[in-house]
């Protein structure tokens, strides 16, 4: 039996299945993430993949509906897609909200079954909780991240488009616009450059949307972002000016700012605008040249992720899949630092040891 079959087999027999219906205690008897014991069970199963003959991918950005989540299950689907952590965020359905739920902290859970898995990441500042009171939010926000010493914060929504399942669904509350440079924004990048901890931000490529992002980096440069989804652009006649040198000079005049690798394949056709959204790739379906010379000079900076949400729990391995063929076409030590190396980084302020 090859050597990766044999880790898998004995890291994910014996679980129960355990689905979460409501939110698992109140918050004030909930003890601190142990960050410092945590980092301990990730670097073991960082190590233990890589001795399987895979790629350790840690995943920065992904959420979850708690509601939905079969966490067993979902474990046994990161062995087999050799996934060594994730930061899996909650993001609070609109049935749990209706109910008072305002912010979610079963991230415990998923840390408490499976400390080697899971990396402590705050809720996804998204709809209701987010647009409808953005204060609300970051009361909670601020409260949680501070007292349970979360190293991450979730993906909080500026500007976001509906996502293509969301419009073949017709949903278009997900249509969200929010000011960056809004009462909210400053509120959030003021909060991160206090605590030092990152956030993550989903916020469209458009023209009159970039230097809003660049005053804002240069006005909190001790707040660290994480931009979500590299060169995913959804209208291109909205953006013209990103590109890969541009993309380039923006992380070279703000040492605080990451972005993450959460886009999809080659073929994947953003319907609203009819194009191909996800621009890393090229007409040929391989990571484009320029776009691989800028993550190859600039490793660290890019976060492996792969975005699985409340609508496609049960999907996690073809997700993984498309990260997976990106990562396979970056050179040596590139591969491995966004896989797993630059996450390490920004987490821990220190290199992965070998
Ligand atoms: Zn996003």
């Amino acid at each position: 039996m090859p050597v990766s079959r044999r880790f898998f087999l004995t890291r994910g027999a014996g679980a129960l299945s355990i689905t979460f219906l409501a939110a698992p205690a109140a918050g004030q008897e909930l003890a601190p993430f142990d960050m410092a014991a945590l980092k301990e069970g990730y670097r073991r199963r960082v190590t233990a993949i890589k001795d399987a003959g895979m790629l350790p991918v840690i995943d920065i950005e992904s959420s979850c509906n708690p509601q939905k989540l079969d966490l067993a299950a979902f474990a046994r689907a990161m062995d087999r897609a050799g996934i060594a952590q994730m930061a899996l965020s909650v993001d609070v359905p609109g049935s749990l909200y209706e109910r008072g739920e305002r912010w979610g902290h079963h991230v415990h859970d998923f840390v408490r079954n499976y400390p080697d898995r899971f990396i402590p990441v705050g809720n996804g500042g998204n709809h209701p909780a987010w647009t409808r009171h953005p204060d609300t939010f970051l009361d909670d926000n601020e409260r949680w991240i501070a007292a349970h010493r979360y190293p991450l914060m979730g993906e909080f929504e500026f500007r976001h488009y509906p996502s293509p399942r969301q419009f073949d669904r017709g949903e278009t509350f997900r249509d969200v616009n929010m000011a960056l440079d809004g009462p909210a924004g400053h509120r959030l990048f003021s909060f991160a450059e206090q605590s030092g901890v990152p956030f993550q931000i989903h916020y469209e490529v458009e023209d009159g949307l970039l230097p809003v992002l660049a005053a804002m980096l240069a006005r909190y440069p001790r707040a660290k972002v994480i931009w979500c989804h590299l060169a995913q652009v959804r209208f291109a006649e909205r953006a013209s000016r990103y590109s890969p040198s541009f993309v380039r000079e923006l992380l070279l005049k703000h040492p605080n700012l990451y972005i993450d690798t959460a886009f999809g394949g080659p073929g994947s056709v953003y319907k609203p605008s009819g194009q191909k959204h996800a621009r890393v790739w090229n007409s040929s379906g391989q990571v484009d040249r320029a776009w691989r010379d800028v993550i190859t000079e600039l490793p660290y900076r890019f976060l492996a992720a792969i975005d699985i949400g409340g609508d496609r729990l049960d999907r996690l391995e073809e997700w993984t899949a498309n990260l997976r063929k990106f990562l396979a076409e970056l050179p040596r030590p590139a591969r491995d630092i966004v896989a797993h190396g630059a996450a390490w980084k920004l987490l821990f302020g220190e290199e992965l040891p070998p």
